[in-house]
């Protein structure tokens, strides 16, 4: 299942930037992970994936919030830039297949909202780049 594969690799980040924090909070409330639309992921598989990993873990109950933001392009035929959409990658004003995809980081990690004395802190922009090995 190509969420469940996803899913681990957020899970290990996840947990791999968990175990850093300093001083160590008392739990995980979130997880806010920011993925291109171009990985065509159903959200709901990903965000049951993620309960099931974190079972029996340091961030057992946290939850994972998804934000899912388009994939843009830049047209090679007519420099029409706009929105990848799928499944087929074609020019909107030209029709033309040649296309080059922006740049950006296709799933990362943003944050981690922690709980540290029952005050919720959010911890931005943690690790991104962390899933793209
Ligand atoms: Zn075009």
């Amino acid at each position: 299942m190509h969420e469940f594969a996803i899913c681990a690799r957020i899970v290990d980040a996840v947990l791999k930037e968990y175990a850093q924090l300093d001083p160590k909070p008392n739990r995980l409330i979130r997880a806010r992970v920011v993925v291109r639309s171009m990985h065509q992921i159903v959200p709901d598989y990903l965000i049951s994936a993620f309960e099931l990993l974190t079972r029996e873990t340091a961030v057992q109950g946290a939850t994972m919030e998804l934000v899912t933001v388009p994939v843009t392009s830049r047209c090679r035929a007519c420099d029409r830039q706009g929105e990848i959409k799928l499944p087929i990658f074609r020019c909107d004003a030209c029709g033309s297949l040649d296309l080059e995809a922006s740049g950006g980081k296709e799933l990362y990690l943003d944050s981690l909202e922690v709980e540290w004395n029952d005050e919720a802190m959010e911890r931005g922009k943690v690790h991104e780049g962390a899933l793209n090995n």
